[in-house]
């Protein structure tokens, strides 16, 4: 009996609220900040991609959404400091349940989630994301890879020292005066 009354007071009490409309998608409304959306592979602050092929995160997936090839870098191309680097990857969104591993066992950092939510679409090709895809923008004072490593010699530079030979570059672009 009680139980009834406190049915009708749920609706009663919500009657008289102001009826909410999210007027999506012409209203964009923004993600938590922790929100798993699409993933991102980053870049050194030179424009190098941190992605180094590893495959870890593909063996960490369990939902086995992610392919990666990697590929050696040459002096003539180079892609990522070090000497592999992500040739292929790729993110089925059919499969993959957005549970983050994938970026717990990405050991460089490369593999981060954004907020980006809109992951739909009407066939499934377009859902397996792309290297091309996935890549994250490139900022002022980046440059497109393949070029050569211009914020040290090896990948320690890249991941000890980076952040603050990323700042005195961004002052001075020549490699001499950043070392
Ligand atoms: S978020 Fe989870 S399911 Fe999606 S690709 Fe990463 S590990 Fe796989
Ligand atoms: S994203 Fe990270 S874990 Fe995956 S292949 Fe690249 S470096 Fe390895």
């Amino acid at each position: 009996m009680f139980d009834f009354f406190k049915g009708f007071g749920v609706t009663f009490s919500t009657m008289f609220k102001k009826v909410v409309t999210e007027e999506y998608p012409e209203d964009f409304p923004p993600a938590a900040p922790r929100y798993h959306g699409r993933h991102q592979l980053n870049r050194h602050p030179d424009g190098l991609e941190k992605c180094v092929g590893c495959e870890l995160c593909a063996w960490a997936c369990p939902a086995d959404a992610i392919y990666v090839e990697g590929g050696d870098n040459t002096e003539e191309a180079r892609y990522s400091p070090g000497e592999r680097y992500g040739a292929i990857y790729q993110i089925n969104y059919l499969r993959c349940i957005g549970c983050g591993l994938c970026v717990e066992a990405c050991p460089t950092r490369s593999l981060t989630m954004t907020n980006f939510y809109e992951l739909a679409d009407d066939n499934r090709q377009d859902l397996i994301y792309t290297k091309e895809q996935l890549m994250a923008p490139l900022l002022p004072g980046m440059e497109q890879p393949p070029h050569p490593m211009r914020l040290g010699d090896d990948e320690q530079d890249y991941y000890v020292q980076g952040p603050t030979l990323a700042k005195v570059s961004a002052q001075d672009p020549t490699k001499e005066q950043v070392r």
